[in-house]
């Protein structure tokens, strides 16, 4: 049984996270998405937040579940008896970023083995904080996440729904 984490902020989720993990949870076993506890940068939605939205939007899918987690990556992978870190990449920026990350990963733990998928065509442009920015400003997300997450969103900014 091969088991994979997908780790990240997920603030919040987007479609584009939910095509990796619909696409992870088709390659593996078992998926295990990690929201991490304590990201060094600013967060709109709190721990538990995310998580909730990430779990309501991932129920069709029955070899996914959803864990908070805190500290690195690979212990949270190593914990979860992951051998397997998934992560998406969109365009050329991602690359770098992930690419210095595993081999950082791999000395940490050798036993764990990155695997990218490549975003689909229709989610290169989305990212979480982009999304927010939009929604801020009034832009129209509802295409880009699940209902509740839109709606998450749109009552944080304190935006009417229409
Ligand atoms: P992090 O802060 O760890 O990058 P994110 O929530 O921003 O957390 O992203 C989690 C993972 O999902 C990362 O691997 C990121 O590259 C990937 N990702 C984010 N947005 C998209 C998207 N639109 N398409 C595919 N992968 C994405």
């Amino acid at each position: 049984m091969t088991i994979a984490v997908y780790p990240g902020s997920f603030d919040p989720v987007t479609n584009g996270h939910l095509d990796i993990a619909n696409r992870a949870a088709s390659l593996f076993d078992r998926v295990i998405i990690g929201i991490y506890d304590v990201p060094q940068k600013h967060l709109l939605f709190n721990t538990q937040e995310r998580v909730d939205l990430m779990k309501k939007s991932v129920t069709h899918l029955r070899n996914v579940r959803v864990e908070p987690y805190s500290g690195l990556t690979v212990g949270f992978a190593r914990a979860m008896n992951a051998k397997v870190i998934v992560r998406g990449l969109r365009m050329s920026s991602d690359f770098e970023r992930e690419f210095e990350m595993a081999l950082m990963n791999k000395k940490l733990d050798p036993d764990i083995e990155l695997v990218c998928l490549m975003s689909s065509l229709e989610f290169q442009f989305l990212s979480s904080s982009l999304l927010k920015e939009a929604c801020q400003l009034g832009g129209i997300i509802d295409s880009l996440v699940p209902a509740h997450v839109a709606e998450s969103l749109k009552s944080k900014y304190n935006i009417r729904s229409s």
